[in-house]
């Protein structure tokens, strides 16, 4: 028996698999452990394992593997995992993010490893590429990027068949990559202006005064200055899909996340227009998609990292 574990700045959900196909159950999700100490959020996905346990009326024992599919970055603390995440550490930019703790780091493989046989620990984006390689819409597809717009902004990278994963299993955070001098974005990570502090869920709530779906509400109903600022969102994003398009010469990215997926319609064609036509040469012949496993990606992710 298998736990796929998906850790978000805003939820953690788990489900329990038994074969080896699609086949999740028993999945619940809760909002991310913030508060106590630094090992809350450990606790709370062991105690979601065993609650699911209890649903299917298994033996929590049982369950020996644990794919974990968690926002970043990581870093290593005595060889094992740690999550380093702007929006679930919030001594990491300090008061002004208005976190409700002041973790520098949540404890992750450690505790996860006392509990399971076998511990698999992944960036989100990285796991939700391997599972869109397997299932979803990048299958065939060598040179392909996974893009997640969500609560954060987050990519899974693959070059000449290779997932990218880099020293600390970091590769593909270009969502703190600078982009603009605005001083009013301030990320989780502690950059002003990087693509997650202004596009981001929590950023759009932060800079708008609104909620993301209030504002793509607003903005598909009409309203001028509502679409406005989901043109500047898309500018940003369309750039920073362009830059890896230039960096790593893509043929496809997959994108999905809540922000996307909720208003994937609207956003595509705003998103295909910022990088159509830029360099040609590398442009031409990239496509910008959907996620091919929808708003499940998160899902198979964690289970992608258990095949
Ligand atoms: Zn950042």
């Amino acid at each position: 028996m298998k736990a796929c574990i998906d850790i978000g700045g805003t939820k953690v959900a788990v489900s329990l698999s038994s074969g080896t196909g699609l086949d999740l159950a028993a999945r619940r999700s809760e909002p991310t452990a913030k508060e106590g100490d630094n090992s809350a959020l450990a606790r709370q996905v062991i105690r979601m394992v065993d609650e699911a346990c209890f649903e299917l009326q298994i033996e929590p024992g049982t369950v020996e593997r644990a794919g974990v599919s968690s926002c970043g970055p990581f870093v290593m603390q005595s060889g094992l995992i740690e999550i380093a995440a702007p929006n679930i550490c919030g001594g990491i930019a300090g008061p002004a993010r208005g976190l409700p703790n002041d973790w520098q780091t949540a404890l992750l493989e450690a505790p996860l490893r006392e509990r399971f046989r076998e511990v698999r620990v992944e960036n989100d984006c990285v796991a939700a590429l391997e599972a869109e390689r397997r299932w979803g819409a990048l299958q065939g597809f060598d040179h392909s990027a996974y893009v997640t717009w969500s609560t954060g902004i987050g990519c899974g990278l693959c070059v000449d068949g290779r997932v990218l994963r880099g020293k600390n299993g970091n590769a593909g955070h270009a969502g703190h990559m600078f982009v603009s001098d605005n001083s009013d974005a301030l990320c989780g990570c502690g950059n002003v202006g990087d693509v997650e502090a202004i596009t981001a869920g929590n950023a759009i709530a932060r800079r708008y005064g609104a909620d993301a779906p209030t504002l793509f509400a607003h903005a598909q109903r009409g309203d001028i200055e509502a679409s406005e600022k989901v043109d500047e969102l898309c500018r940003v994003m369309g750039r920073a899909l362009y830059n890896l398009i230039a960096t790593l010469d893509l043929e496809r990215i997959s994108l999905g996340g809540s922000v996307f997926w909720h208003n994937r319609e609207y956003l595509l064609p705003k998103l295909r227009a910022q990088v159509a036509g830029k360099l040609p040469a590398l442009t031409n012949g990239c496509e910008l998609v959907g996620a091919g496993l929808e708003d499940r990606v998160g899902d198979y992710a964690a289970l992608a990292l258990l095949v």
